[in-house]
C-alpha cells in the first residue's frame, strides 16, 4: 500500500518535471518568457514573437 503511494507520487513528480521542461523549452527567446519587453523609453512593449504569452509554439 505504501509502495503504491510512492509509485503514484513518483509518476506525478515525473509528469511535473516533464511539464516544466517543456515550458522552459517553449519559452520565448525574445522576451525571456515574460510576454513583453522594455522599450527604450521604459514602457512595456507586448512581445510580437509570442503575442504576449511568453511561449513559443513548436514548429515556428
Ligand atoms: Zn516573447
Amino acid at each position: 500500500m505504501i509502495f503504491r503511494l510512492i509509485v503514484i507520487a513518483a509518476v506525478i513528480g515525473l509528469g511535473y518535471y516533464i511539464f516544466n521542461y517543456i515550458q522552459v523549452h517553449n519559452k520565448c527567446q525574445k522576451c525571456d518568457g515574460k510576454g513583453y519587453w522594455r522599450a527604450m523609453r521604459g514602457e512595456k512593449e507586448k512581445c510580437d514573437m509570442c503575442k504576449g504569452t511568453g511561449k513559443i509554439s513548436k514548429g515556428k
